[in-house]
């Protein structure tokens, strides 16, 4: 098994401030932390859920991927991000098996990972970020 487990689902939202609020309700557990990633123009925030975690992601420019694809599709499901021990060797494995990226160069995410993301029409329209834990 080379994607070990679901490390995040990111769900695009409007309004952090709000959203916290409501997913702190839903899952019955608060925020744990608040990141603003500037190269993506976004700001996340994180739940635990048991193994894995909720990601909300907050556009802060109108060019951020966020605000488009609410502009395109609304708020909701945005990515799953997907735990790997060694990035670098997942993305040869999965371009050789035909897979395309978004990125191919690992780049810094939020969170303390390594993410590329895999290109959507290669994987059935769901949006795939794969991320590896820095050291
Ligand atoms: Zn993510």
């Amino acid at each position: 098994m080379n994607l070990r487990k679901i490390e995040h689902l990111g769900i695009a939202v409007k309004d952090l401030e709000t959203s916290k609020k409501l997913f702190a309700a839903l899952l019955g557990a608060a925020c744990y932390k608040e990141e603003e990633v500037a190269s993506e123009h976004v700001k996340t925030a994180f739940f635990h859920t048991g193994e894995s975690k909720v990601e909300l992601l907050q556009a802060t420019s109108p060019d951020s991927a966020i605000a488009k694809f609410i502009d395109k599709k609304g708020e909701g499901m945005h990515h799953v991000a997907f735990d790997v021990a060694d990035i670098y060797s997942e993305i040869d494995r999965l371009k050789a098996a035909g897979f395309v990226f978004i990125n191919e160069t690992p780049k810094a995410g939020a969170d303390n990972k390594l993410i590329v993301f895999l290109h959507p029409k290669s994987t059935n329209g769901l949006l795939v970020e794969l991320c590896q834990e820095r050291k």
